[in-house]
């Protein structure tokens, strides 16, 4: 059944923990201290199927259990399918082991100087500052050090961290990222981003977090003055889901973008979540309205036990085919492979193009027609310049060849 949704409506409320003050429930130490952790407390609130079971007992040896009360309340909890849910509550498939796949799927600590920082492109460097979250997806492409239930002991090396990117002028683009780097505390992030910013060669400061869609109330008006005065700071969050996008969430952006701070998003492409055309149309129009800029679809990693969300890459070709000029050119992502083994992002593409000669491109449209675009350049013999004869013809009767902006 094609994907619906009201579009006119924004979830918001404190669903099952309407006995909560207000003014806990808005405050994101309040919810951090009552995530759900354990099959007991899930089980408080919903029946688990036995596959979720085997896979919460399995959890604490691949990557920890932890919903915040506000994500928790957008799970159905009479669907096991409920696409919140299939990303946050672990499954049986977790155990399953596939030979395509390893626990450092990108190959980021082979090139990682010191820990903590991966310097794999010459111009920048990715910065694990805390290996927490606030809540635990299931495919997470870090799980062999987030949360540390594999006990890789991965420890934020801030200072060792600054001084490598200080020592590398090359280095212009900072990522920040974890785990989830909005846990580290104002005072810390202030610190971080002012010694960031008093690099001269760091041009370009980013951040990849989820807690905007985990803990929106982590979003707060001193965090957003930090990032102000630090800005500009762009920040890609990540939802899979236009259920993620709720009232609070689009108010957590609203906030951050009045505090200038631009903003993308990432989305994976996840089997019985997002791996459909209507979903995916309704999440990046969802994502414009909270004004945000899709940017990424990931192709999954192929990360241990992650084979139960595996998509097959035509059908994210699809979607791309499905968006790119049936909707707003802003709703379309980049559809990408992370290289397994680090080979960097690589966009695909459906393809549009039929062939390329020295004479022409031969293309075909959203619609599947052919165009051809010619590749040379035949003068007009003199007297016959057709458009050219009205250069120096007053403004208002030259016809535009080619329009500023187009759709
Ligand atoms: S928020 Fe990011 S780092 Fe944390 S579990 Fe999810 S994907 Fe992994």
């Amino acid at each position: 059944m094609p994907y619906t949704e009201d579009r006119s409506a924004w979830y918001e409320g404190q669903g099952l923990w309407q006995h909560v003050p207000a003014s806990d429930w808005n405050d994101w130490v309040w919810q951090l201290k009552n995530r759900l952790t354990s099959v007991a407390q899930l089980e408080e609130h919903m029946t688990l199927t036995p596959d979720e079971k085997a896979g919460c007992l399995f959890a604490s040896h691949k990557l920890a259990l932890a919903i915040t009360p506000y994500f928790f309340n957008l799970i159905d909890r009479n669907d096991p399918q409920c696409p919140i849910r299939q990303q946050v509550i672990p499954r049986g498939g977790e155990a399953i082991l596939s030979d395509e796949e390893t626990l450092d799927s990108l190959g980021e600590d082979e090139h990682s100087p010191v820990p903590g920082l991966v310097h794999r492109y010459p111009d920048r460097v990715l910065f694990l500052v805390t290996d927490r979250c606030a809540a635990y997806c299931r495919y997470c492409t870090r799980s062999r050090l987030v949360s540390n239930a594999q006990d890789y002991n991965f420890h934020a090396e801030l200072e060792q961290g600054l001084r490598y990117i200080e020592n590398h002028p090359e280095v212009r683009d900072v990522l920040i990222s974890g785990g989830d780097p909005l846990l580290l505390s104002d005072k810390k992030l202030d610190h971080l981003f002012g010694r960031l910013r008093a690099i001269k060669h760091v041009e370009f400061i980013r951040i990849g977090s989820r807690i905007p869609v985990f803990l929106p109330q982590r979003i707060t008006p001193e965090l957003c003055e930090i990032f102000k005065k630090h800005g500009p700071i762009w920040m890609s969050i990540h939802t899979n889901h236009p259920k993620e996008a709720t009232a609070e969430l689009r108010a957590a952006c609203e906030r951050l973008s009045f505090a200038g701070v631009p903003l993308g998003n990432q989305t994976v492409l996840l089997k019985g979540i997002n791996d459909d055309v209507d979903v995916m149309k309704a999440l990046m129009h969802r994502l414009l309205r909270m004004r945000v800029r899709p940017y990424y679809i990931y192709q999954m990693d192929l990360i241990t036990g992650g084979a139960h969300f595996k998509v097959d890459v035509r059908k994210g070709i699809e979607i791309i085919r499905a968006l790119r000029g049936h909707t707003t050119g802003y709703a379309v992502p980049q559809y990408v492979i992370d290289a397994p083994g680090g080979g960097g992002k690589v966009p695909i593409n459906p393809d549009y193009v039929e062939k390329i000669t020295d004479t022409e491109v031969v293309f075909r449209n959203y619609e599947g027609q052919q165009f051809s675009y010619p590749l040379t350049h035949t003068p007009r013999p003199a007297g016959n310049e057709g458009e050219l004869s009205v250069v120096g013809a007053p403004e208002s009767s030259a016809p535009l060849a080619q329009p500023m902006f187009k759709d």
